[in-house]
């Protein structure tokens, strides 16, 4: 396919200093200031007429659902409004009324936006029109969508296997999107349907499919509050779901507790001043942890462990801290894991995971009285080498105590994308099913592919090695989200063609193919027009429920298309008429889509009608306690193992954080409110001792450094931050140190890269 890709240019964002200024760590999460913040955000990118149309519908039954996480809205929704700071961001960045036209793509070489941050590329604005990079040139020109189809279509014909081409997908697309996008990558032939998942939650789904037979949570908002125990493990719900402290705040005011396990002490969990009531903003808030216990990076098994083998041990002496009939009647394993248990020194564990032994304490005596419990989780659990084991730990204590299928209990991963769990479960999925194929068989009259396709590391060493030359991403920024920027960034440019169907500019349209192409697409927050109607589409909520998102807007340039439109136009010029599937119906009549998602997949019935208002929820064995279909007919308890960090003296763990001005990979400002960092995103979290010990002072420039497999790679540029945070860990902000993160090392049995226990040396940065 003609001469490679010339270009070549670096993948790694300006490893640049933004003049930062730090204050204390806050106490608290929301109140006041995030009004404020969200306001000047809401303004500034929208104007205050778009702000109120946009922000009055957000989250409410029939309205816009927000783009920002996967966190279910209450069955009663306040008028005040049913969002978050970070929510009313979200809609700013994608409704902003800045663009991206063919002028600024003539005006701005690609080499010339690659020197922006990732926080420049992002504040560009919206794309307007479809744009083709040619090979060789560094300028974006327009092309019409008539010619974007057969331009793609050729390419993939022109592929000596369908499995040279991978198709990523993000969890913005609605279900219906992702739907057909699905059943276009399966109809062209290949299974290569890597997705965020692969990149944050996968170890759950992994976890707990083998464990309780569904890849979802259990927990809904009702259990929340009527819970007695709540655990907040490896997540920081005062930025990354903030709507879920109102949930725990509910929790807390019905009589439960919050046991918050995390390496940081984040404000989110301490305190939270609820803006939609007079409390939470003239009084100090409602306390949420109850007890913190400060575990060690990826030292999660260690802590649960000597949790249960406390447990066991009361329960020996009094007989009623495990709940037994549910253990006798519902699960298997039980004495195989108090056996396994058994071989664990308490002294060893405690002194591995580093937590305070009177909190600890305080937690065994809580938990061995209270049976209504919920474990939440995030990628603090996922995203290590022993992701899957760590959220098998957790259902080893849940089903130890009978907190599974019951009110009050359950698991709770909590999802990061608005519809991540959606897009998974409507079909994007890398592994096959025969049973998936056959009713896409019998839906469509076509033989899906019956091979596992790749997930995303896999697809980007496909990549890389030549196996892979046509890369399409439904939303994300995939270069961004990636580990190993370095390596990911050679992976796409040793494509022939790259695609991105974007609302807006992102790093993934810098660092292409040979030939690259943007097609721009409606946002939820946008109208999507047919036939004088205003189309909706439906997503799923991190609880599993699903229900319709309306978007109020006028599009951002009459030049879009929605998502369903651009992946059937590509399906109808691929297949040009041959194929039994009607992509012009599909595209234009979202309700036909909606009943061919009920033929393909079960708990879909009556979809378009269910999905109105508060929606509907899909089928949850696990919610409700029938683990008949698991082999053996139970739930299971699982043996795991400790992980091993065996790492060099004087090297540290590194986890990837978010700071409070972003949401994955949209940066939304330069702030870290809560940790206190402003105006700078280059900083590496450090225990004041560790800082002592190494000889570092408060905002010395450092480089962090990775040695994996003899290569080194470095993030350059890092001012240390003196922080409450465990000694010999470390946290700085994803995208700028996935740079370190190796693509060869991720989670057994999942695939999710390491990206929360990268070890990694502080050396001092040679920029004075
Ligand atoms: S909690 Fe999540 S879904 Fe809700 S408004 Fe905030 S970002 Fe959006």
């Amino acid at each position: 396919m003609g001469k490679k890709n010339k270009r070549n240019l670096s993948a790694v964002a300006p490893e640049k200093f933004t003049g930062i200024k730090l204050s204390e760590p806050k106490k608290y999460a929301a109140g006041m200031p995030a009004i404020k913040v969200a306001l000047n955000h809401a303004l500034k990118e929208m104007g205050l007429t778009r702000s109120i149309q946009t922000l009055s519908s957000l989250n409410q039954k029939n309205g816009i659902d927000c783009p920002g996480c996967a966190w279910p809205d209450p069955e009663n929704r306040s008028s005040l409004g049913e969002f978050c700071e970070n929510g009313v961001k979200a809609i700013a960045e994608e409704a902003t009324t800045k663009r991206v036209t063919a002028d600024f793509f003539a005006k701005h070489s690609i080499t010339e936006m690659a020197s922006w941050s990732d926080y420049e590329i992002g504040k560009s604005g919206r794309l307007t029109d479809p744009m083709i990079l040619k090979p060789g040139n560094d300028h974006y020109e327009p092309i019409s969508w008539e010619d974007a189809f057969p331009k793609i279509a050729d390419s993939l014909r022109k592929l000596d296997d369908p499995n040279e081409a991978v198709f990523y997908a993000s969890g913005r697309s609605s279900n219906e999107a992702a739907f057909l996008y699905g059943l276009f990558i399966r109809a062209f032939g290949t299974n290569n349907m890597p997705d965020c998942s692969n990149m944050c939650h996968e170890s759950s789904g992994v976890a707990l499919t083998e464990t309780l037979g569904i890849g979802k949570g259990s927990a809904t908002l009702v259990d929340f509050e009527e819970a007695e125990v709540i655990m907040v493990i490896g997540q920081n719900p005062g930025t990354n779901h903030p709507r879920m402290l109102s949930a725990l705040e509910k929790c807390k005011r019905n009589g439960g507790k919050i046991i918050a396990v995390n390496p940081l002490e984040e404000a989110g969990l301490m305190r939270f001043k609820n803006p939609q009531k007079i409390h939470g903003m003239v009084a100090s808030g409602t306390p949420i942890t109850d007890i913190f216990l400060q575990v060690k990076i990826n030292q999660d098994v260690a802590l649960l462990k000597l949790i249960i083998k406390k447990l066991a041990k009361l329960d020996a002496e009094s007989g009623d801290v495990f709940d037994h009939d549910f253990i006798e009647n519902k699960t298997q394993g039980f004495h195989g894991f108090l056996k396994d248990l058994a071989c664990y020194d308490e002294g060893e564990l405690l002194e591995l995971c580093g937590v305070d032994s009177d909190n600890l304490e305080k937690a065994v005596e809580l938990l061995a009285k209270k049976n209504k419990i919920i474990i939440c989780w995030a990628m603090g659990l996922t995203q290590h080498k022993n992701g899957v084991d760590n959220i098998k730990e957790c259902v080893n204590l849940l089903l130890s105590k009978g907190s599974i299928g019951k009110k009050g209990t359950g698991t709770c991963p909590v999802r990061g994308h608005s519809n991540v769990q959606g897009d998974r479960t409507v079909g994007i999925m890398h592994h096959i099913s025969e049973s998936l194929n056959k009713a896409f068989e019998g839906a469509f009259e076509f033989k899906p592919p019956d091979k596992d396709g790749l997930d995303t590391v896999h697809c980007i060493k496909a990549m890389h090695e030549g196996r892979a030359k046509v890369f399409m991403a439904l939303g994300g920024n995939f270069l961004s989200a990636s580990p190993d920027t370095v390596y990911t960034g050679e992976a796409l440019q040793n494509c022939e063609l790259t695609v991105s169907i974007s609302t807006k500019l992102n790093r993934t349209h810098l660092v292409t193919g040979q030939t690259s192409l943007i097609l721009p697409t409606l946002g939820r927050t946008e109208q999507d027009p047919f036939h004088g109607k205003n189309r909706y589409v439906t997503v799923e909520n991190s609880m599993g429920r699903v229900h319709q998102s309306h978007g109020n807007l006028q599009p951002a340039s009459g030049n879009l298309k929605s998502e369903p439109d651009i992946v059937t136009g590509i399906a109808a010029a691929y297949f040009k008429g041959n194929s039994n599937i009607d992509w012009q119906r599909l595209g234009s009549d979202y309700d036909f889509v909606r009943e061919k998602i009920s033929e393909v997949f079960t708990g879909f019935d009556n979809y378009s009608v269910r999905s109105k208002g508060g929606g509907f929820d899909l089928p949850n064995n696990s919610r409700s306690g029938d683990f008949s279909k698991l082999p053996g007919g139970r739930a299971s308890f699982s043996t795991c193992n400790l992980p091993n960090h065996n790492l060099t003296k004087g090297a540290f763990l590194l986890m990837t954080i978010r700071s409070h001005d972003q949401f994955n990979t949209t940066i939304y400002g330069l702030d870290d409110r809560y940790r206190g960092v402003y105006n700078e995103r280059r900083v590496v979290f450090m225990n004041p001792n560790d800082a002592k010990i190494h000889g570092f002072k408060k905002l010395d420039k450092v480089d962090l450094v990775s040695n994996y497999d003899g290569q080194e790679r470095r993030a350059k540029n890092f001012l240390v931050v003196p922080y409450k945070i465990p000694q010999g860990n470390l946290a700085a902000y994803f995208p700028e140190t996935n740079v370190l993160i190796p693509i060869n090392h991720f989670a057994d049995k999942s695939n999710t890269p390491i990206s929360k226990s990268v070890e990694v040396d502080v050396k001092r940065s040679n920029q004075r």
